[in-house]
């Protein structure tokens, strides 16, 4: 919902109003809904300045969400502002907390989900011109699940259905 211009606006110092909200930021969905599968999740577009090459987002997963399994040629550079949770990047599986730094890599399957009982909010920096991501096919999928605990952590559309109950 856009705002109408604000004179009073302080362009240089926009406000913390609440931990992971901001003064003059939207609040947006993460996605359109049904290009892919995710839950509970939004995304703030912090920084954007046409003369910087790279982006700064906010993405605030709630409590049991999950952002897309996904890969992509750009990089992500991640500081966890708030909250637990774990990430599957390329073949591991990692718990993150708040502080702690995630270099996702070109190419690399990624996915964030948010801990049962706490939301998971973190910053991604990306570039400003980037490819669109590549959600996996039933292959790559297979490979993926080769790995038990992959294949446990992973939420896909097949997997929507069962998200409540493990
Ligand atoms: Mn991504």
């Amino acid at each position: 919902m856009a705002e109408p211009p604000n004179p009073d606006a302080d362009p240089v110092v926009r406000r913390a109003l609440a931990p992971g909200r901001w003064e003059q930021v939207e609040v947006m969905p993460y996605k359109d809904a049904g290009q892919a599968p995710f839950r509970d999740i939004s995304r703030q577009l912090l920084f954007a300045e046409a003369d910087l090459t790279a982006e700064l987002r906010y993405f605030e997963i709630d409590a049991g969400g999950y952002s897309t399994l996904e890969r992509h040629r750009h990089r992500h550079a991640v500081l966890v502002l708030h909250g637990r949770g774990r990430c599957l990047v390329g073949d591991r599986i990692h718990d993150v907390a708040e502080h702690d730094l995630v270099s996702i890599g070109a190419d690399t399957w990624h996915q964030f989900r948010a801990d049962r009982g706490s939301a998971l909010g973190f910053l991604c920096l990306v570039n400003r011109e980037r490819d669109r991501p590549q959600l996996p096919e039933a292959a790559d999928l297979a490979t993926l699940r080769a790995d038990p605990a992959i294949a446990a952590f992973i939420r896909t559309a097949g997997t929507a259905e069962t998200d409540r109950h493990d």
